[in-house]
């Protein structure tokens, strides 16, 4: 399964970007593409597509800063991303939405142009000193002039986790989701911990069950903002479980509840490729 937002065509061009020369020759490319965000919701073109310029017309927008950042390279075709300010054209198209149908190079470019323009968004001012940082390497970093701080896009771990023990599974369910819907269980990693450790934590907080061991299975950016996603199978010591922390309910699941389960409410809440948790469970289902 292609998982939505991996295998990203693009080069980030880490060594090329520092010189400024070469994002000045990236932006008059004559092939250069821009991607537009808008609320973090992706605008189209009048046929509905995710809307894709050159810089140069993308710059026409009113931008918010600092202006097109520069996402890196698809063989030699330079990408950007730049968010236009509220109200400078119609919504854009909830960004799950967009890029549930999107092509899977494009979806992997706006996962990436979300998680970085939603940190420009966020990190205008030093968290040093407070002076307003000033975009460099093509906006792919901030830099502090009054203090020198660095500041770079962030990514946050999280453990997302399909607990089992023999022959069945546990899922939980959140009060927000639709009825019937139960799914893998999920955190975000805490300073000092592994990522074994994450998801033994985890798994006690939300079930109050023990981990024995756990298997990392794959990963997956997910742009809301800036998490990633990191798959696991987690061999669990049988029990009772008692749903607690942000889980209103957990149960044991059978494989063929399950497999019913994948095939009703998981299906209507979206495609199978959109999410890691879809993953975790189909490679349990198949005994992996
Ligand atoms: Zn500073």
């Amino acid at each position: 399964m292609h998982l939505t937002f991996t295998r990203s065509p693009l080069d980030h061009a880490g060594i090329r970007r520092t010189d400024p020369g070469f994002i000045d020759a990236c932006l008059g490319h004559p092939q250069a593409r821009a991607v537009l965000l808008a609320g973090g919701d992706v605008v189209l073109s009048p046929e509905g597509e995710p809307q894709i310029l050159h810089p140069a017309q993308a710059a026409e927008f009113p931008l918010q800063p600092p202006g097109p950042v520069f996402l890196g390279l698809q063989d030699e075709t330079p990408w950007f991303a730049a968010s236009v300010e509220p109200g400078a054209t119609p919504p854009g198209l909830d960004f799950r939405r967009a890029t549930m149908v999107a092509e899977p190079d494009i979806a992997a470019i706006l996962g990436r142009a979300r998680a970085i323009l939603s940190w420009h968004g966020r990190r205008r001012h030093c968290s040093n000193c407070g002076a307003e940082n000033a975009p460099a390497e093509g906006g792919t970093k901030l830099v502090c002039p009054a203090c020198g701080t660095e500041h770079f896009p962030r990514t946050d771990p999280s453990v997302i986790m399909l607990p089992f023990s023999g022959e069945r599974c546990v899922m939980g369910r959140q009060p927000a989701w639709p009825p019937g819907l139960f799914a893998t269980l999920a955190g975000f990693m805490e300073p000092g911990e592994t990522i074994e450790e994450a998801c033994a934590r985890e798994v006690a907080e939300e079930t109050g069950l023990k981990v024995i061991s756990s298997r990392y299975i794959a990963s997956q950016p997910w742009p809301f903002p800036s998490t990633l996603m990191i798959g696991l199978l987690a061999e669990i010591e049988p029990g009772e479980p008692v749903a607690a922390d942000d889980i209103e309910e957990a149960r044991w699941f059978t494989r063929d509840e399950v497999r019913e389960l994948y095939e009703g409410p998981m299906m209507r809440w979206g495609p199978p490729h959109y999410s890691i948790s879809r993953l975790l469970i189909e490679t349990w289902l198949k005994g992996g």
